[in-house]
């Protein structure tokens, strides 16, 4: 018997019901997403937007039983929004899933299993730049930070 020969076999129906099952919940969330930036044409600075548990596309805490804002850049928890009004973090750094322009020192501490007093610290002595959001975690920013490559 080969590696895969356990992938070569057919679905079962209950296997195909759960993949159109989930392939309509993509679908679903994809359409709402569309919806939400089509609605931007008539609220161009955004919205207020329920969590639901969804994450902050700044600092990646989970929103849920409140409000959040949702603009060109995405969703954002109320803490971070008003950061970005009072312009302390760009906007643009909203929905960088993938960390390519910058990650909150929170994530960046779990992502390396050292603790976020670790990072504190080097961000005091200067050692790291990181952009405070207020009441949230220090943005640690690519372009601030050349010294630090992947
Ligand atoms: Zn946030």
């Amino acid at each position: 018997m080969s590696e895969n020969e356990h992938l070569k076999r057919e679905f079962t129906d209950e296997e195909r019901r759960r993949l159109v099952d989930y392939f309509n919940l993509l679908i679903e969330i994809d359409q709402r997403e569309k919806a939400r930036y089509a609605k931007l044409k008539d609220f161009p600075k955004g919205f207020a937007m329920d969590g639901e548990g969804r994450e902050c596309g700044l600092c990646f805490r989970p929103v849920y039983d409140i409000a959040g804002w949702f603009d060109k850049w995405g969703f954002k928890c109320s803490n971070c929004q008003d950061a970005v009004n009072k312009r302390k973090i760009p906007g643009s750094l909203c929905s960088d899933y993938r960390h390519e322009k910058s990650i909150p020192d929170t994530m960046l501490a779990s992502k390396l299993n050292i603790s976020v007093r670790t990072i504190r610290k080097q961000i005091h002595e200067g050692k790291i730049i990181g952009r405070r959001i207020p009441n949230g975690p220090y943005m640690i920013l690519r372009k601030d930070n050349p010294n630090l490559q992947r």
